[in-house]
């Protein structure tokens, strides 16, 4: 099946709000106490190696696990280990979370020190090492991107850069800020990965990024900077890998697959600052923003941080917030509480108030149609709502459920208000169950 129909992807125009894109981060100082999850990436959770009263240093690891797919945790603070308690994920699963009282010293760990890099080996053990996962939001494990079995087959990175969500300008400030590093990492992937190809996809509303970059890639051999329509969701990561160089990841395969690796900026521009420093991933920038925050601004908060204390550093909230996102307003998921704290894969803290959160009444679909316009993929949501509805599973897989990457653009465009992408998510845990049921038949 062809997975795309049209040259240039569908998606929306969604408002930008970049209310942010002209405030380098403000590193926010050390709070009182941290709570570290042990899962903050995809895979398997890791497993605490410190107890209650244990003290701890910047930077020394502190939770791991054996599984493949999974990420080490480390801590972002020096101080006590006051509990081992249980958090809530965003996505509901219940994870080990260490609460660490601070110190204010910020004493490193004794580990800390730049990797021995050398060859590809030694480079894939450091981006493991380093905790790194997919910093754009998706939270999946670097060293195993960077690590495909047909690593041999691929020959260009894609980079991106497009941060096609509303509000959110981390990326757009790693461009402008940390433009060396962003560099020096996709130089250390092209060295080491052997790739020839690097294409740097971002989106037409960051004109001053795109001339940047452009500039650096002047004199680079094999470096590419790719202008996109600011359409959301030219960040998607099939949807950049066929707007940058044409390649169509098809369903059920990865981009190395198709002989590439796409990875986010500002991922890449952390693994330069770790082969350079051996500091790992202890801290995240954020854009804090939404009509509840007093004065949006983008922040370095270390992670445990807690959003109270986030949105404490930005002047508090203005009015009562309703609705607390963890990522952007088509893709991110809401937070119950703001006692819940940052994590690694976590690139916005939204607040907005009661007129910006209020649920718009659902009518009856209309078959207009304009869902199945709005996808990227051509799917047929509302077609999905039906099937759901009659918990018909084999049309939900006839019609590709599993294919939907929850991008919200059919929720966002619907004139009934349909809850679309909620209906999708049910239905895709709906085929999982009837998976494990049947086991995998
Ligand atoms: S949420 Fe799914 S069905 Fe809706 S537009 Fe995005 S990919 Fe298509
Ligand atoms: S956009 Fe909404 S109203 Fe129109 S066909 Fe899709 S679900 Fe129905």
């Amino acid at each position: 099946m062809a997975l795309f129909q049209s040259k240039h992807l569908s998606g929306v125009h969604a408002p930008h709000y970049k209310n942010t894109a002209e405030l380098p981060p403000v590193r926010m100082p050390v709070p009182g106490k941290v709570y570290i999850s042990m899962q903050q990436h995809m895979g398997a959770p890791c497993q605490p190696l410190v107890k209650k009263g244990d003290s701890v240093k910047v930077g020394q690891l502190i939770g791991e696990s054996t599984a493949f797919m999974s990420a080490p945790v480390h801590s972002s603070v020096s101080g006590q280990v006051v509990e081992l308690g249980e958090i809530i994920n965003v996505n509901s699963s219940r994870a080990t979370c260490v609460v660490v009282e601070t110190d204010g010293e910020q004493t490193v760990h004794e580990s800390v020190r730049p990797p021995e890099v050398n060859d590809t080996a030694s480079f894939l053990e450091a981006v493991k090492a380093s905790g790194l996962v997919g910093l754009g939001g998706a939270g999946f494990p670097t060293f195993i991107k960077l690590n495909p079995k047909n690593v041999d087959e691929v020959d260009t990175l894609v980079v991106n850069g497009a941060e096609c969500e509303p509000y959110i300008t981390t990326d757009f400030r790693t461009m402008m800020d940390d433009t060396d590093n962003l560099f020096t990492g996709i130089a250390l992937i092209k060295k080491y990965l052997t790739i020839q190809n690097v294409y740097i996809g971002v989106e037409k509303n960051k004109p001053q990024a795109i001339e940047l970059l452009q500039k650096r890639c002047e004199t680079l051999e094999g470096y590419h900077v790719v202008a996109l329509d600011d359409k959301y969701p030219k960040g998607a990561e099939k949807v950049i890998a066929y707007e940058t160089c044409g390649r169509v990841i098809p369903e059920g395969k990865l981009p190395s697959d198709v002989g590439i690796i796409v990875s986010n900026v500002t991922s890449v521009a952390f693994i330069a600052k770790y082969i350079k420093t051996g500091m790992p991933l202890i801290e995240k920038n954020l854009t804090v923003d939404g009509s509840a925050v007093a004065e949006p601004k983008n922040v370095t908060a270390l992670i445990g941080t807690t959003y109270e204390d986030v949105i404490g550093f930005c002047g508090g909230y203005k009015s009562e917030p309703k609705l607390l996102i963890m990522g952007g307003p088509m893709m991110g998921l809401s937070v119950y509480s703001d006692q819940y704290p940052v994590v690694k894969n976590n690139n916005a803290v939204l607040a907005f108030d009661s007129v910006d959160a209020e649920n718009l009444k659902e009518t009856a679909c209309i078959r207009c149609g304009r869902c199945i316009r709005a996808c990227p993929y051509h799917l047929m949501p509302a077609s999905f709502e039906a099937a759901y509805k009659a918990h018909d599973l084999e049309t939900l897989k006839k019609l590709k459920v599993n294919l939907c990457m929850e991008c919200g653009c059919c929720s966002y465009i619907c004139p009934a208000r349909r809850p679309l992408v909620m209906v999708n998510r049910l239905s895709k845990k709906l085929l999982l169950a009837e998976q494990k049921k049947t086991g995998g038949k």
